[in-house]
């Protein structure tokens, strides 16, 4: 397993959300990403600094306006501004700061350097993304994203083989269903907490299940509230069987820890060894594996979680 890790998240730490309209401490600390680094430096665990890829791929499945938007607006914000733009955003979960545009785009580095190894031959990599992506649409910013990191790996991995991805965040990554929705060379498939009761609320449901040629390449598992680790599994094995069937070349995997019990802005049942459980059935799919990490908010237990996700992982 290589693992990538870019420090220019930490400047990406805006000081709030807005949630029900009303300004929140922001729950998508650096924190986050800088105690599961810390945990694995301690696992001896290499963590390699990323490529840079530009821009190129992100215009594959971003708009170029919505792009620079991104960049100017960030730029050009005060080292203590946050700006919730009236433009280019699907909620109030996303404010831009003036380190946003390059820790986004570090994100994105990360992702695509973990494709490149496994594209290279590597049965497993770990892209250590800050900020996570999946809710980031071909235009529009939100749920904490920016830049769909996972969107964008896959686009690079497409061009070498068939790709399937598996999102296991707690959440439904509306932005990747959206930017494949229509496609049949590209599988989604997502794992998470029912839309009637939980962010992004207006999609992941089970009729959605892609549009023309992409009809049947899009699949959602929505699990009701408190699903505890056994029920989980069971999905995730139903899952995983639509995967098998689609025959990809490629894995991806939107990893999100925020599944557990403990975690503060969600509400399934999942414990800790669920997580090596989980891992293991992905890692019995056999196929070259890119993860590439989502949310997950409890910061204490972050390390921990990663620590048991990756075990099954790291012989690979
Ligand atoms: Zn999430």
């Amino acid at each position: 397993m290589r693992v990538f890790y870019s420090p220019l998240h930490t400047q990406h730490n805006p000081a709030q959300e807005v949630y029900d309209g009303v300004p929140a401490p922001y729950a998508e600390v650096p924190g986050r990403v800088e105690a599961v680094a810390d945990r694995l430096r301690t696992d001896n665990i290499e963590l390699e600094t990323p490529s840079q890829f530009g821009l190129e791929p992100i215009q594959t499945v971003h708009q170029q306006q919505y792009i620079d938007f991104v960049r100017t607006r960030s730029e050009q914000l005060a080292a203590d501004d946050i700006l919730f733009p009236s433009y280019f955003m699907n909620d109030t979960y996303a404010p831009l700061t003036r380190g946003t545009y390059s820790a986004a785009l570090g994100a994105v580095d990360t992702a695509l350097s973990g494709a490149q190894a496994i594209v290279g031959g590597k049965r497993v990599a770990y892209s250590l993304c800050r900020p996570p992506g999946h809710h980031a649409g071909y235009n529009r910013m939100g749920g904490y994203c920016y830049f769909n990191n996972a969107a964008i790996a896959a686009e690079y991995l497409a061009a070498r083989g068939r790709v399937a991805i598996l999102d296991i965040d707690y959440h439904h990554g509306n932005g990747t269903q959206e930017m494949f929705y229509d496609r049949d060379d590209v599988l989604y498939v997502s794992l998470h907490a029912d839309p009637g009761v939980a962010y992004p609320y207006a999609s992941g449901f089970a009729a959605e299940v892609g549009r023309g040629k992409g009809q049947g390449f899009t699949r959602n598992f929505p699990l009701p509230k408190a699903t505890t680790g056994d029920e989980y599994i069971e999905t995730l094995q139903a899952a995983l069987g639509v995967i098998a069937k689609f025959q990809p070349d490629f894995l991806l995997v939107s990893v999100g820890f925020d599944t557990h019990q403990a975690d503060p802005i969600a509400g399934l049942a999942l414990r800790q060894e669920d997580y090596h459980d989980i891992a293991e059935h992905i890692v019995a799919a056999e196929l070259p594996t890119l993860l590439i990490q989502e949310g997950g908010y409890n910061v204490e237990l972050l390390p921990e979680l990663a620590s048991t996700f990756l075990q099954p992982f790291r012989k690979l």
